[in-house]
């Protein structure tokens, strides 16, 4: 039952150029938004230019909504949700299409940035999963923001800008290296040092006292950061801020690859780059729901955080952000009642649009040939996810996958089916078993990614195309 290749799908220049061009499309996108609240602030600046408007706004208004309007809910700055308000009622149920803007990563410790040997460097913790030993010798930016006791924030990235400078983590030199090679993978480079490398100058302008003479590559780090934050806030058009070592406290850093998200191949039918995992299935998701015009159901995008460390916290899956919206739209539109919202979400449809891992031939022995995801087959249908016997997976039943297929082959999606790996593999969850938990019909599907949760992540192009007219013909015809 082998799926074919979606390529066969586009024949001419004109076809093709469709599948290039949205590619086209995510590769800025994907260069341009590396954390959860680029990714947010990214799509509520489009959902604007796009006619959606805010929910906050909404209600102010006190303003009905019918049948054709655009709302969008943000929460906290790291996660979205978008409606297209359809002509039945909301209690009848909505056609979801839910995905994660968070990707693997190294966060900044609070108390970061440390001296040693004449050298600056700044402490993380990791966030996801991640082989450690992937993460020395590359180039590292910074994305983050800053929040001040005066209750501002100020927002900045460093190492993006080709007159930027990068961060690295070093790594032992092969020379030295006798020891290190007989660890374990997981081993070989530890958690704990992690420590991204940010300065080797002292500072240089005289200094008085003695006990000041210390860790001076420390201070001329900080230094540069106060400058740096200066410069922005007067750019920003506000009074002059000094940036002292506490306000680490109260900072999110993440520290990411450096650098575009690129073609990749002869052909350019893939695109190398960082996050991959989920935000190639947020972009089609989100132009998916914008492509929406009086639907007949509500169609619900939600672009969710905190998935890579189990959908916790006010911003991910698990909080009731989703479920609050939800309830704010029946209330606007009469009389709220639990009822209602509670008919509206366990009506409602869903695919839980996650990446796959992709069959890699190198690595063979890991996957199950008839039951891989295949770069290039298409939209990436799971059934179930889950490791050790299905353990965290949502597995939605075969009434609802004969629903999918339908839809999909009705459009002629170019579609497969996959689980992740062979049994007792590894194995990995996602978002789906908590839209399970208000009885809504869920899915997994999403794109097939090699290399899934490395700095560089690999896709194709025309996967991405087929994401994008899979969930265009869910929110149509669920
Ligand atoms: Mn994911
Ligand atoms: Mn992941």
């Amino acid at each position: 039952m082998e799926r074919e290749n979606a390529w066969k799908g586009y024949k001419n220049k004109k076809e093709l150029d469709k599948v290039f061009k949205f590619a086209e499309g995510y590769r800025q996108f994907l260069s341009e938004c590396k954390t959860e609240r680029e990714c947010t602030n990214y799509f509520e600046a489009k959902a604007i230019e796009r006619g959606f408007i805010s929910l906050e706004e909404v209600l102010k208004k006190n303003k009905k909504l019918k049948a054709g309007d655009r709302v969008y809910a943000t929460n906290m700055g790291k996660e979205i949700a978008l409606f297209v308000i359809g002509k039945e009622d909301l209690s009848k149920g909505m056609n979801i299409l839910g995905a994660h803007i968070d990707s693997p990563r190294l966060d900044l410790k609070q108390n970061p940035l440390y001296e040693d040997s004449d050298m600056a460097l700044l402490d993380t913790h990791y966030y996801g999963g991640i082989k450690k030993y992937q993460w020395v010798t590359i180039p590292l930016a910074l994305h983050g923001v800053v929040s001040k006791t005066d209750g501002t924030t100020v927002e900045f990235a460093i190492g993006e800008d080709e007159n930027d400078p990068v961060f690295c983590i070093t790594d032992l030199l092969i020379h030295l290296s006798a020891d290190q090679l007989t660890k374990e993978a997981k081993k070989v480079v530890e958690g704990e040092d992690l420590n991204v490398l940010v300065g080797s100058m002292p500072f240089a302008e005289e200094i008085k006292k003695d006990d000041d003479k210390k860790e001076l590559v420390k201070r001329n780090v900080l230094n540069i950061i106060t400058t740096y934050f200066e410069g922005l806030d007067k750019a920003n058009g506000n009074k002059k801020y000094k940036f002292k070592e506490e306000d680490f406290m109260s900072c999110e850093v993440e520290v990411v690859p450096a650098g575009r998200a690129r073609d990749m191949g002869v052909d350019r039918s893939m695109i190398l780059g960082y996050g991959h995992d989920d935000r190639v299935c947020s972009y089609p998701t989100f132009e998916a729901v914008c492509r929406a015009k009086k639907p007949k159901r509500t169609v619900c995008g939600l672009l969710v955080d905190k998935e890579e460390i189990g959908s916790v916290g006010a911003t991910g899956m698990n909080s009731r952000f989703f479920e609050n919206t939800v309830a704010e739209l029946i209330n606007l539109n009469g009389e709220y009642s639990d009822i209602l919202l509670r008919r509206a979400l366990s009506n409602s449809f869903a695919i839980s649009s996650d990446v796959s891992g992709a069959y890699d031939s190198i690595y063979a022995s890991a996957f199950e040939k008839k039951n891989s995801a295949y770069l290039g087959r298409g939209f990436a249908v799971n059934k179930y996810t889950g490791a050790r016997g299905k353990s965290g997976s949502n597995d939605a039943s075969a009434e609802y996958m004969g629903k999918i297929r339908s839809i999909f082959e009705a459009e002629n999606v170019y579609y497969q089916t996959c689980e992740l790996g062979k049994v007792d593999q590894g194995g990995g969850g996602t978002i789906a078993y908590i839209f399970g938990n208000y009885n809504m019909n869920v899915i997994d599907g999403g794109v097939a990614v090699l290399s899934m949760h490395a700095p560089f992540e690999v896709i194709s192009k025309v996967d991405l195309y087929e994401a994008y007219r899979a969930y265009v013909a869910f929110a149509q015809n669920a």
